[in-house]
């Protein structure tokens, strides 16, 4: 079930020139309300739920919505991050919470790149950036 935004919690981000949520989105699906300063999901058929947006929210004002059969009557999972971790916390459909904190890596946001200087090494290799030869075909 696709993310959606409670407006009372988000800011637009301050009227940043992209938001958070726009930014992260790996399918470009949270677009800014610019007169209401909201943000929403423009197209939640399209959301395959990766939580990125709700990771990175700073208001934590976007959810996930459960799919019925998976945690019906109000479950809800949201995470809340801090500089070096993230606290995940689940709330049951009878109440319960549990909280679960995690350390997380503190590389700056989008300069994270695991192929640097590798990038476009060859255009014309046929072979894919990590493989050394082609494989040979067993049949
Ligand atoms: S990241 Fe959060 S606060 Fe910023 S625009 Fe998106 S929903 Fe609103
Ligand atoms: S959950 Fe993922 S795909 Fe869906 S709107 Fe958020 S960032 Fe985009």
């Amino acid at each position: 079930m696709p993310s959606y935004v409670d407006p009372s919690k988000c800011d637009g981000c301050k009227g940043g020139d992209k938001t958070a949520c726009m930014y992260i989105c790996p399918n470009d699906l949270m677009v800014l309300n610019v007169e209401e300063m909201k943000a929403y999901n423009q197209e939640p058929d399209a959301c395959w739920e990766c939580y990125s947006c709700v990771k990175i929210c700073p208001q934590g004002a976007i959810f996930v919505r459960g799919y019925d059969d998976f945690v019906p009557m109000g479950g809800q999972v949201h995470p809340m991050r801090s500089s070096d971790s993230i606290m995940w916390t689940v709330k049951f459909r009878n109440g319960n919470l549990k909280r679960f904190k995690f350390p997380i890596r503190t590389t700056a946001e989008g300069a994270a790149n695991a192929y640097a200087g590798q990038k476009g090494a060859s255009l014309d290799d046929e072979c894919l950036l990590l493989e050394a030869s082609l494989p040979t075909p067993t049949k």
